[in-house]
């Protein structure tokens, strides 16, 4: 069955009234008739089988017949704040760290990107956020992750201290920690929760040395993805996946 997330304010008690783009989709796309059923999520966590009941011009409605708790969500809440990348690399990383279980994107913007310009960026959001949305339906995720304003380097860095758990930088002149040693040294180690990771990536230009120790300060570790230096886009799937597999949010 087909999954949209659809707002809160579609579900009303049991019924489901559904307008814009999702009804073009039913509609037109999918060719879907009164009696079929389609699965629908409001973010909530839970997700509801709808009957289909009425499908008309840009409006459609139906019947909430089944609801369950959602289970495409890992129990470690990663949020990457990924430095923003030239072309349709950076919608690349969206898709697929959305299908990986990424919880959250924060697009960075540091001394060395390439794309710079917040106002940019910004235009940018409606389009990522299309994207995100059909790749959590597709790998049939139980929330939608959450794309953020595009953050200056200093600002993230704060932001993520804030936030708590376990903040980490891949950094390529690492030699001493790596991200599997973190890992483990945090599941050993409660004062290093890991249930809650924040994972920050360079541009194509990598941090600066004056970034990194802004991050250092702040308590993010830089930690080694290796001796080999991968691109931007790589770095960031690469990290989330080793991430998820270490703590066992893959199985
Ligand atoms: N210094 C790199 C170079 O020589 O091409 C440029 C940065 S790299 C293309 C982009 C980002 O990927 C880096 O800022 C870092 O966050 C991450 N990265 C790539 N390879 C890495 C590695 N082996 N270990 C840790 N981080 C890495």
């Amino acid at each position: 069955m087909q999954r949209f997330f659809v707002p809160p304010t579609a579900i009303q008690n049991d019924r489901v009234t559904l307008t814009g783009p999702v009804v073009h989709q039913l509609t037109h796309v999918l060719r879907l008739s009164p009696g079929q059923r389609i699965v629908v999520l409001d973010d909530s966590g839970w997700e509801y089988t709808v009957e289909l009941q009425r499908l008309g011009r840009g409006q459609a409605e139906g019947q909430i017949v089944e609801r369950w708790e959602a289970q495409g969500e890992p129990r470690t809440r990663l949020t990457l704040y990924q430095a923003v990348l030239k072309g349709e690399r950076f919608a690349w990383v969206l898709q697929k760290g959305t299908e990986l279980g990424i919880a959250a994107f924060v697009p960075l913007l540091c001394a060395r990107n390439v794309v710079r310009d917040p106002a940019a960026v910004r235009q940018k959001l409606p389009r990522w956020q299309a994207i995100v949305r059909e790749a959590a339906e597709q790998a049939r995720r139980g929330r939608l992750p959450r794309l953020a304003a595009p953050l200056p380097f200093a600002e993230a860095c704060a932001q993520a201290q804030a936030a708590g758990g376990l903040s980490l930088l891949a950094w390529e002149e690492e030699t001493a920690t790596s991200l599997k040693a973190t890992l483990r040294a945090g599941l050993s180690n409660l004062q290093l929760p890991t249930s809650n990771i924040q994972l920050f990536i360079g541009p194509e230009g990598g941090f600066t040395p004056d970034e990194v120790a802004l991050a250092q300060a702040q308590g993010i570790r830089p930690v080694s993805l290796g001796r080999r230096i991968l691109r931007a886009e790589t770095a960031g799937l690469v990290a989330a996946a080793i991430i998820f597999y270490e703590l066992d949010d893959l199985s």
